[in-house]
């Protein structure tokens, strides 16, 4: 079977230790290949290694930085296919949300902060006192970037390339359940000539490699994506540490559905935003608040539309919905449709396993799942539950909706459908979110911050936001 081994000092090495775990492909639920089961010496290794590439690159000018992620940018579109057939065997993803979404964005992730360092400027202020402050920006040194599966080289790429960009050198951890495309991107990165050193990508479990890095006294800056149970972890060694830490976790987001909305836009919206990759992406809307008067119809189309959707192959095109990330992940996505029946909840669709085994897929498909008659203080309401699955609720009026859509400890995104303007601004100012869409989901630009409040994370990613939470602003003062 291939081996996932290491990326450190600008060479593909295997892991200190020798050892290697099964990576499992979600759609068959066997193993395909071998993923480096690397420890904190692997770490050491590629600490050191990027230690030893700072100077230099922390040096070299923004053009010629640029020009090296603009490379590996052009890299990715190039083997655009098999990154997206790689990423789709590795995560259970259909090919075609990889080939439109995933691997695109990615490649699009460096171009973007290929650019945007080139305008990345500085604040002048002058004083009265024949005096001027200018704000000095300089890369901090060594940064840890840990992702997870969901979104694996789109999320890894959104870290590591703002990161590079502004001249520190990285030691980066994939998602273990999900390792294949951060390894392919490290030969990428060894054919667009990224000097040795600068991009080290150690493979492993969280507790092991994803610890190391958090730990280690010579990085001491963290950029997470994870969920929050993780992130508290993480916060709680890095804070008596004084790391600099960004922290994108979980969600249990909204959408709320107003009577006035452009109905067929919004339910086609409602139904991707809802399941999209299987309904894993923390973006995703899993509460379903609608206007008590368009309820009923609301319920009936919606539940026609989500029959709709191909559960299969995550090989075909014609694939909707593939599978689950990993048996354990499936397994608990499932436990969440038994307790929300323990709870009162009504299934309306779904709520089981699909076998595909007589296809040869014996792996983790679910059916989109759609459950109503829950309160909203129920844990299926509360908890962050990473799948296919949506309850539904009517309500009154804009008021009830603002404040069922924030009654959990999450605050991460928000959408919300509504023709009326002023009603568009008086929601989503009281919606206590870092994200609101309205009358559309997942419309990205990337120069905008990204991230979420409460247990949703802590700091914002995106543009200039991710420039300045990887460099280290210093004030000088002049008097002339
Ligand atoms: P996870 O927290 O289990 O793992 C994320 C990463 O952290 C992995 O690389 C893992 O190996 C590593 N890790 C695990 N334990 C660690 C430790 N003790 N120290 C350091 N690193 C450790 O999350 P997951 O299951 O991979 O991803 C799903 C979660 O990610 C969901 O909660 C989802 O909402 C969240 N997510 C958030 C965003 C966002 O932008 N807010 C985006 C995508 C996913």
């Amino acid at each position: 079977m291939e081996k996932i081994i290491n990326y450190i000092d600008g060479e593909l090495r295997e892991p200190v230790s020798g050892s290697y775990l099964e990576n499992i492909e979600p759609a068959t639920g066997e193993p395909y290949s071998l993923l480096a089961d690397s420890d904190r010496q692997d770490v050491e290794l590629a600490v050191e290694a990027a230690k030893k590439a700072f100077p230099l690159w922390s040096k070299t000018s923004k053009d010629d930085r640029s020009e090296i992620l603009y490379r590996i940018s052009e890299l990715i579109l190039q083997n655009l296919d098999k990154l997206a057939a790689a990423e789709s065997k590795d995560n259970g993803k259909p090919v075609s949300l990889a080939t439109k979404v995933d691997i695109p964005r990615a490649a699009h992730n460096f171009r973007f902060f290929a650019t945007a360092i080139l305008h990345f400027a500085s604040e002048s202020h002058q004083m009265e006192e024949a005096a001027i402050n200018y704000t000095m920006k300089s890369p901090i040194g060594v940064a840890g970037c840990i992702s997870p599966w969901n979104l694996p080289l789109y999320l890894f790429s959104w870290k590591i390339a703002p990161a590079l960009a502004a001249g520190n050198c990285v030691v980066a951890k994939p998602s273990e359940v999900t390792p294949m495309s951060a390894y392919l991107l490290s030969k990428l990165c060894i054919e667009a000539g990224l000097p040795k050193g600068v991009l080290n990508i150690v493979h492993g479990l969280g507790h092991k490699v994803g610890a190391a890095i958090t730990e280690h006294p010579d990085i001491p800056v963290i950029s997470f994506t994870g969920g929050t149970s993780t992130g508290a972890q993480i916060a709680r060694t890095a804070a008596p540490m004084f790391k600099k830490l960004s922290l994108e976790l979980g969600g249990k987001n909204p959408a709320l559905i107003f009577d006035d909305c452009k109905y067929e836009k919004m339910l086609k919206t409602v139904v991707r935003s809802s399941f999209a990759n299987q309904g894993q992406i923390c973006l995703c809307g899993s509460r379903l608040l609608i206007h008590s008067s368009i309820y009923d119809k609301f319920k009936k189309d919606f539940i026609r539309e989500v029959q709709k959707l191909k559960v299969g192959d995550p090989k075909s095109a014609d694939t909707n919905q593939g599978a689950l990330v990993s048996k354990a992940h499936m397994e608990k996505v499932l436990s969440y449709v038994e307790i929300a029946k323990s709870e009162g909840g009504k299934i309306l669709c779904g709520g089981n396993q699909v076998d595909l085994s007589e296809e040869g897929l014996g792996g983790y498909f679910v059916e989109p799942t759609v459950i109503e008659g829950l309160g909203m203080s129920c844990r299926t309401n509360q908890e962050e539950i990473f799948g296919p699955v949506v309850t539904i609720m009517p309500f009154d009026t804009e008021e009830e909706a603002i404040e069922l859509s924030n009654a959990t400890s999450y605050g991460l995104a928000a959408s919300v459908w509504t023709e009326n303007v002023s009603r568009t601004n008086r929601v989503a100012e009281q919606l206590h979110m870092g994200i609101v869409w309205v009358n559309c989901w997942l419309l990205r630009d990337l120069r905008t911050p990204f991230g979420g409040v409460k247990n949703s994370g802590v700091g914002r990613e995106g543009g200039f936001e991710a420039l300045r939470f990887f460099t280290e602003p210093k004030n000088v003062c002049i008097k002339y």
